[in-house]
């Protein structure tokens, strides 16, 4: 199983869900089988008793909110719906993480007894229940093929380095030992505003610096910018946080959400992530895509 950890920086809304439902769109053309797992680090076991407006404003989109009701009957973030609609798959009530599912899980296993009268703690006890549930849930079948996914998205809502997402951040950090380096690649998506005309390149900067901080090394870096950037930019970009030039993708305002799976084709995500996870050995994917 190879896994995609999409996570945000500097704000939140500048379409880090849609930049993960496209790269899985684009695995998903090569042949490969592609699922995808969301998790909001609010307590909410499920968006199911949020108000519309206030789930709206508070993680993932910024127009009002509606709950996305799922075919188990899972009430979840909107962004499920993305992927079932990019991906042409059905998710489960599973595929949403959120706190409070973790945390109950843990207090209901302390409850049990299963700790052994460990002092039950969150680093290892809910960092483990967290990679746990990715591992169990990135193999459920999520297709008519019946067949597990080779490949699993995993948008970590919120942005690096607030409170609510640390011991999600922390279990990601743990999880690409778990898994090994060949299956787990980080792509961060990042702004780069314009103030009076001029690029700034200084919040991309300082959030990676946060990721890096906490244990995570971006090998894509997706820039949210008004239009596509120069080469100078995506040049500083590269020197200041320690990536390749060709690890620096811009995804600028587009007319149709649908240009952003080719955006980031033209700019060589696909081929990066094949080399990087070397997604060859699983299958080789079809040469006519
Ligand atoms: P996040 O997951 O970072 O909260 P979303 O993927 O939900 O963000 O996107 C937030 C909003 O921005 C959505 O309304 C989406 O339609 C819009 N959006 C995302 N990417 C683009 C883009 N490249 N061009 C124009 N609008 C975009």
């Amino acid at each position: 199983m190879k896994y995609i950890l999409v996570s945000g920086g500097v704000i939140s809304g500048i379409g880090k869900g849609v930049i993960a439902s496209s790269t899985g769109l684009l695995l998903k053309t090569l042949g490969y089988n592609v699922t995808a797992i969301k998790i909001d680090p609010y307590m909410n076991i499920d968006a199911g008793t949020m108000s519309p407006t206030e789930h709206g404003k508070s993680f993932t989109c910024l127009e009002p909110g509606e709950v996305f009701v799922l075919d188990d009957g899972g009430e979840a973030d909107l962004d499920l719906g993305n992927y079932e609609r990019y991906l042409n798959v059905t998710l489960g009530k599973d595929n949403n993480i959120t706190t409070g599912k973790i945390y109950r899980e843990v207090i209901e296993k302390e409850r049990r007894g299963d700790y052994l009268g460990k002092t039950v703690q969150v680093i290892p006890h809910v960092t483990n229940a967290i990679q746990d549930w990715v591992e169990r849930v990135a193999q459920i079948p999520v297709d008519e093929s019946g067949q597990a996914p080779e490949v699993c998205i995993i948008e970590l809502g919120g942005t690096v380095g607030d409170i609510e997402s640390a011991p999600f951040v922390e279990a990601m950090r743990q999880f690409q030992f778990r898994v090994g380096k060949d299956n787990f690649a980080l792509l961060h998506v990042s702004l780069v505003p314009s103030i009076n005309g001029e690029l700034k390149t200084k919040p991309t900067q300082a959030s990676i610096r946060d990721l890096r901080g906490l244990g995570l090394m971006p090998d894509l870096i997706a820039c949210r910018c008004p239009a596509p950037l120069p080469l100078s930019v995506v040049e500083k970009i590269s020197m200041f946080c320690h990536v390749g030039a060709e690890q620096v993708l811009a995804v600028h305002d587009v007319s149709s959400l649908y240009h952003v799976p080719l955006l980031l084709k033209d700019q060589g995500l696909v081929n990066f992530l094949q080399n990087r996870l070397r997604l060859d050995l699983i299958r080789p994917s079809d040469p006519r895509v």
